[in-house]
């Protein structure tokens, strides 16, 4: 496989090969990871609300591993829908004041696999550029026609709708907040577009689930959107801190997935205690609306001081602060001093972004305090001046 080895030393060559590295957790203190022997702030994860380690979710957890096992022994079609599952989707749908509601093994597989569950040949997918992968792949796996905007580009999204009038069913989907600039799609508008020309309408919610809204229900509710939206997904990897994914619609959508959405049907069940940890996140992300405040005031902090200092963080105003930086070896090294200073933030590259437009990613967390982020802050504003990514 010599042309493995080829490809593969043109990626080096670009800076653009990626490795897996390890890290853990640093028991008790979720906003740190660590590296061999170095403990580190941890600006790279979505854990937004802090509760990967909550003492009440890992309780119900360890509960129910006792008594039900460690794995949940067949699909949900088969023998392992368990209780807990039928509990939560009620919550869900309380939560989110919805018909019915459907939960995934992940928020990679509810996408492609609801996506290609509604789509088809003759049908079209209406997509922005930035949209996350998996939304990218369930448009390939549906075989419909692919029709991609310029990001948040409302003209251009026009312009595909009217090109593609006559395809059978039409299917717009976005990020609500998007993964790697942390902007958001113009909802209303995507709304008012879906309606003029008949097609229905998706949301990712897996940035801003739990963090926006009085309960956590995301940005379509905090604008009051939610019925406008056909399909709302969002996962319980983030802000939940847990795993899995969630779409919630009407009770014909549901009823539909559930024949139809191959990931659900072809693979096992979440285990068990996964699905109880779940539902007890769901509580805390309800009830804790503090997570949210303190979130958004790091966020405020972290950005107003990167932007002060000369930064490019692009225009959102979500806990994602991207600091773009251009060119993938900056990238790569500024993530690399960063480390030597006690800071995780990942490099992120193309493909994941656009050429040119490689950057730091940070994250932000309930957990960090202010003298963290000052801190931090202080750190990359000479690390930028350094490798040249400020001017002096
Ligand atoms: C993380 C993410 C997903 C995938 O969710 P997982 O539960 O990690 O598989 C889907 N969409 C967006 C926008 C994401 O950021």
């Amino acid at each position: 496989m010599y042309w493995m080895e080829k490809e593969l030393e043109l990626m080096a060559d670009a800076s653009l090969e990626r490795s897996l590295r390890t890290s853990n957790s640093v028991s008790g203190s979720p906003g740190y990871t660590l590296r061999g022997e170095q403990v580190l702030l941890n600006m790279s994860s979505n854990d937004y609300l802090g509760l990967s380690q909550h003492p009440a979710i890992l309780e119900v957890m360890r509960e129910a591993l006792l008594t039900e096992g460690a794995g949940s022994g067949a699909s949900r079609h088969v023998t392992g829908n368990h209780m807990s599952y039928r509990r939560l989707e009620e919550a869900l749908t309380d939560w989110q004041n919805c018909e019915a509601a459907l939960v995934f093994a992940n928020g990679y597989m509810a996408n492609s696999g609801v996506i290609s569950a509604l789509v088809d040949r003759g049908d079209v997918v209406f997509s922005d550029k930035l949209n996350h992968a998996s939304m990218v792949d369930g448009i390939v796996l549906s075989r419909a026609e692919h029709a991609r905007y310029r990001h948040n580009d409302m003209e251009h999204l026009r312009t595909l709708l009217n090109k593609y009038r006559d395809k059978r069913r039409k299917l717009i989907v976005t990020d609500s907040v998007f993964s790697m600039d942390g902007d958001q799609a113009p909802l209303r508008v995507l709304a008012e577009l879906k309606r003029e020309y008949g097609a229905m309408l998706m949301v990712d919610e897996a940035h801003s689930g739990g963090i926006y809204g009085g309960r956590g229900e995301g940005l379509c509710h905090e604008l009051g959107l939610q019925n406008d939206v056909d399909i709302h997904m969002g996962t319980f990897s983030k802000s939940f801190g847990v795993y899995g994914a969630y779409i919630c619609g009407s009770r014909t959508l549901i009823r539909w997935l559930v024949n139809k959405a191959r990931p659900l049907i072809y693979s096992t069940a979440l285990p068990p205690s996964i699905v109880a940890g779940i539902s007890k996140s769901l509580d805390l992300v309800q009830k804790e609306h503090w997570r949210r405040e303190r979130l958004y005031a790091a966020a405020g902090l972290f950005r107003s001081s990167l932007c002060d200092a000369g930064f490019n963080i692009g225009a959102g105003n979500s806990p994602i602060v991207p600091l773009i930086v251009g060119d993938n070896d900056t990238a790569l090294r500024f993530s690399r001093a960063l480390e030597e200073e006690g800071i995780i933030a990942v490099a992120i590259r193309p493909p994941t972004v656009p050429d040119g437009t490689a950057r730091i990613r940070f994250s932000l967390s309930a957990v960090h305090t202010d003298k963290e982020l000052i801190n931090a802050a202080e750190r990359i504003h000479s690390i930028g001046l350094r490798l040249r990514v400020l001017s002096p």
